[in-house]
């Protein structure tokens, strides 16, 4: 038989359900996948349980419902002041998975380049390599996930089509400063490329301020805007993301939507317009209680002698692992740990493009989205396999 497609055989199984998988097996504490282990808000799961039953369950239109589309553009301006037409700028996808799917299909073409930032999220690298286009990555240095601006800088050239900036970061945490970003904006101006911006975290946020790109001089007509309900109401499983973007984009990202999914649930579509209407105290409540339990955890490793990167948003903390990983590296130890130590975390190699360069062998990701309990009962286990 003749191959089938080369780029998708060599995409392993996503690095997070193999670890849940050993979290399963090992009957481990999972603090590998990023996901809540409550359920979201209840009002906003009820209102779906109510949309589900008064006969609208038929297909969608392709760009989402009207009253999600309003929704989204009112919560652009409510947050960010980004004046939006919810007709025409809005598209509803099914996930920000989608979203990020659909948004480079618009944009590129074989042979392009797209610039990246390393650690990144691992949908990334296959799906712009299925595109046919070449990543051009850039990777933060850690401890502090510094922007190295140079190598930023030499990573745009005639055949770039596009940056994927994600912002706050998987698996980083790193929300990215005004500066950074005016930089950003000044590169994708001077080489007239766009921007598809992962802000699937935009309101995870603690104590410091989300920017998107597109609020920056010159990026309203540049910037395709990613969100995610799964995200912004710990709703995960519904796979419902909005994408907003200047209507020649959000055309070109409706038109792969229609081939990819076509039309996402209606009921969930409604139940998030109503969630992206709740009040400031719902958010700021989101994004306070979430900060707790970075803060529970991150002591907690500290005090354990790991030493933790900087984390200021997301659902997710790196820790260098070399004081006690004995020379093992980042999955061997995440292996161990799952094993020994009955707790899941993700090796943050898995983020990087290892074809290009050795990546980072002594981080790990933790994600804290998790109940107080259950993060006091992983510190518990970690303390006692590591002595
Ligand atoms: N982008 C980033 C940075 C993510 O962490 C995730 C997964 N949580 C996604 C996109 C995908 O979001 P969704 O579940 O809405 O498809
Ligand atoms: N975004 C989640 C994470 O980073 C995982 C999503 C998935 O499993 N595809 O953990």
């Amino acid at each position: 038989m003749k191959t089938p497609n080369t780029t998708l055989s060599a995409v392993p199984t996503t690095i997070f359900t193999r670890m849940s998988q050993l979290a399963v097996q090992y009957q481990a504490v999972n603090l590998g996948q990023g996901f809540p282990d409550t359920e979201g808000p209840a009002d906003i799961v009820a209102y779906a349980a109510q949309a589900l039953q008064d006969q609208r369950n038929q297909y969608a239109p392709l760009t989402g419902l009207p009253e999600l589309r309003e929704a989204v553009a009112e919560s652009n301006e409510r947050f960010y002041g980004l004046k939006i037409n919810p007709t025409t700028e809005v598209v509803v996808t099914s996930g920000a998975t989608e979203a990020l799917a659909a948004s480079l299909t618009a944009v590129i073409n074989p042979g392009d380049e797209v610039v990246l930032i390393e650690p990144l999220y691992d949908t990334y690298l296959p799906m712009i390599r299925l595109l046919g286009a070449v990543p051009k990555c850039v990777r933060l240095e850690p401890p502090s996930w510094e922007l190295p601006l140079e190598a930023l800088k030499a990573a745009f050239g005639p055949k770039t089509k596009a940056i994927l900036l994600n912002s706050p970061m998987n698996p980083a945490g790193k929300v990215f400063s005004h500066e950074e970003l005016s930089v950003i904006a000044d590169l994708v101006r001077e080489h007239d490329v766009y921007a598809i911006c992962d802000e699937v975290y935009e309101h995870l946020t603690f104590h410091v301020k989300h920017c998107p790109l597109m609020t920056f001089p010159g990026m309203r007509e540049r910037c395709m805007r990613i969100g995610s309900a799964g995200k912004s109401f710990s709703l995960t499983g519904w796979k419902v993301g909005y994408v907003t973007a200047p209507a020649p984009l959000a055309d070109l990202i409706a038109k792969a939507h229609q081939l990819y999914v076509f039309a996402t649930a209606p009921n969930l579509q409604r139940a998030v317009a109503y969630g992206l209407r709740k009040d400031d105290a719902y958010y700021q409540e989101l994004a306070s209680s979430l900060e707790e339990r970075r803060d529970l955890l991150r002591d907690g490793l500290h005090a354990l002698g790991f030493k933790t990167l900087p984390a200021d948003g997301s659902y997710f903390v790196v820790a260098d692992i070399t004081p006690l990983a004995k020379g093992q590296d980042d999955v061997a130890f995440a292996e161990w740990l799952v094993r020994e130590a009955g707790v899941a975390t993700i090796p943050v190699s898995a983020f990087y493009d290892a074809s290009s360069a050795e990546p980072p062998r002594n981080l790990i990701r933790f994600a804290f989205c998790k109940q107080p309990d259950v993060l006091k009962e992983a510190l518990k286990r970690l303390k006692a396999a590591l002595g």
